[in-house]
């Protein structure tokens, strides 16, 4: 079947088709867009594919822009058990909490739908390196699913996001670029910086792969809510809506992709007829980092930015909403409403340790903040005890930092690593210009078998900054060296057309490029003639098939000054 769907623009409701690589609307060019389908096709099929599939995200793949990928590219994603909080229930007078359980994604937070949905769409479009900027958990996420998908990542992160996460991000081979500055300024950064560079941004909010992804949220929910043997409700599975939605659905918030990406899931299943109602948005934030709420307190449709955070929970810490606030207000009030409401890091700590005496769930404090929000609603009476909830549970638990804990005893875990030992830059704010002058070695890879070239790329990838470039044949590899000019080239002998050897012949005819120095890789024996010809030409011969990573490696390494 035909992949449809259209990106309808938000701002002229021209329909474009899906093109990843054209994120902007081209009649009028707003990056503001939404994904739409054929929903009653949809519906007809969908209930019937449904239990063949396995329980994570790509089972609602018509729902979805991309086709699924391949099964290499899947870690399990999405798929979380909805666990039913009883503890923390009767602490709160309600019969109805339950926790979407989030840390159980590969990279332990909800990111990873929007990672592994994003990253898959790059990498069908031919992206093969990418800028994100995060306060912390897009970044690992991110990272991972880049790794897997042989993407290149920089992810710049503001020098709040603590210390463990950045070796996390740096342990999976992303450039780690920490930015003294706001998220905010951050992600300018991150803009300015792959703007430069013509390298692909990762767009956020403004993503449709990242809002598409996190729909696949609502769609878990309300088909794990119809599956759970609850008692009798008003909102009752039947044959007409036979999925099951809650009555709230709470998150904590940062810049807000989550929630805008969820409503509008839940949106669609009530287009559908799935769901007999769009449940309410319960919205939580830090109180020292709050535009949304303010915003929404003030009865305002645009945020005003918040320009210098004030809290330790880095990942809550986007100041500027942006047009993200307007869109998720705008989606409720079309629906059942919600609201609004902050809480302090005090508070989001102490819900963290009830939740893990409670519930044996321990969770960041972000993910915390979700929670003291809820009992703030509840005690207000915005939330009723009939009401069913669920709350996004997601992040990870880290390593207990002291100003969590509100007893000493504890002892240090800080690890005796310092950044330069993962090649962190710091202090980038006003000094993008040094970033420019961070220059990695570059090297040519020519081959015309495609598997080579993604053998040896993933190899010095994996152990080195470098920057690649790929020829296919021997005429794109001389222009490629001559327009170029690489620290290094590795070099296929046996190509059609143009061989190995004339490529040498020419990278030696030219005064620029005749110093270069050239790795051969053959996939034969070579001939006593063959080897005449290469005498003097080149530094090393290497033999296909049986190199061993760490000799290539310590080859190119010797080679490169
Ligand atoms: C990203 C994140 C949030 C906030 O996400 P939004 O982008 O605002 O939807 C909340 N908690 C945790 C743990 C997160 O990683
Ligand atoms: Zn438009």
């Amino acid at each position: 079947m035909e992949k449809k769907v259209f990106a309808r623009c938000l701002d002229c409701a021209h329909q474009d088709t899906i093109d990843f690589n054209q994120p902007a609307c081209s009649a009028c060019g707003s990056l503001w867009r939404e994904a739409i389908y054929d929903y009653p096709y949809i519906r007809a099929s969908l209930l019937s594919s449904l239990p063949s599939r396995p329980f994570n995200l790509w089972r609602y793949s018509e729902l979805l822009p991309t086709d699924p990928p391949p099964f290499s590219f899947q870690m399990g994603e999405g798929g979380t058990p909805l666990i039913h909080a009883a503890s923390l229930g009767s602490m709160l007078g309600m019969k109805h909490i339950y926790i979407k359980d989030e840390r159980q994604n590969p990279t332990s937070s909800f990111k990873d739908r929007q990672a592994a949905v994003a990253i898959h769409a790059f990498k069908q479009s031919k992206v093969n390196e990418l800028v994100c900027a995060s306060t912390g958990n897009v970044a690992i996420s991110y990272s991972a699913y880049a790794a897997r998908a042989g993407i290149r990542l920089w992810a710049f992160l503001t020098s709040l996001v603590p210390p463990e996460k950045m070796r996390e991000v740096a342990s999976y081979g992303t450039r780690v670029i920490k930015v003294t500055g706001t998220y905010d300024q951050t992600k300018q950064l991150a803009a300015q910086f792959a703007l430069e560079r013509h390298i692909a941004l990762d767009l956020g909010s403004k993503s449709i792969a990242c809002i598409e992804a996190m729909k696949t949220l609502a769609f878990e929910i309300c088909e794990q809510l119809a599956l759970s043997s609850l008692p009798s409700f008003s909102t009752m599975p039947s044959l007409s809506t036979p999925w099951r939605a809650p009555d709230w659905y709470f998150q904590s918030v940062s810049g807000g992709m989550g929630p805008l990406g969820v409503i509008k899931g839940f949106r669609e299943l009530f287009a559908m007829s799935l769901i007999q109602a769009i449940p309410k948005m319960g919205i939580v934030q830090v109180a020292g980092c709050a535009p949304m709420v303010h915003a929404w307190h003030d009865k305002k449709a645009n945020a005003i930015p918040v320009t210098s955070p004030q809290t330790m929970i880095a990942t809550l810490a986007t100041g500027d909403p942006g047009r993200t606030y307007t869109e998720l207000l705008s989606q409720m009030n079309g629906a059942s409403g919600g609201s609004f409401c902050s809480v302090t890091d005090e508070e989001a700590y102490r819900a963290m340790h009830l939740l893990a005496k409670m519930e044996g769930i321990s969770v960041e404090p972000a993910a915390a903040v979700a929670f003291a929000g809820l009992f703030h609603e509840v005690r207000a009476g915005t939330v009723k005890p009939d009401d069913l909830v669920v709350v996004n549970c997601t992040g990870h638990t880290l390593p207990i930092e002291n100003h969590i804990l509100d007893t000493a005893t504890e002892q240090q875990v800080e690890a005796g690593v310092s950044f330069s030992d993962f090649g962190y830059e710091e202090g980038l704010l006003a000094a993008l210009n040094n970033l420019n002058t961070i220059r990695y070695p570059r090297i040519a890879i020519v081959d015309d078998a495609p598997n080579v070239r993604r053998l040896i790329s993933r190899i010095l990838k994996s152990q080195g900054n470098y920057v690649l470039f790929e020829a296919v044949d021997g005429n794109s590899a001389i222009d490629l060296v001559s327009r170029e000019k690489p620290d290094l080239v590795i070099l296929d002998l046996m190509m059609p057309d143009v061989d190995g050897f004339s490529v040498i012949d020419q990278i030696h005819a030219q005064r620029e490029t005749r110093d270069i120095p050239i790795i051969v890789m053959t996939a034969k024996d070579l001939t006593i003639q063959e080897k005449i010809r290469l005498q003097g030409q080149i530094q090393s011969l290497m033999r296909k098939g049986n190199f061993v990573s760490e000799k290539l490696l310590s080859e190119v390494k010797a080679l490169i000054k």
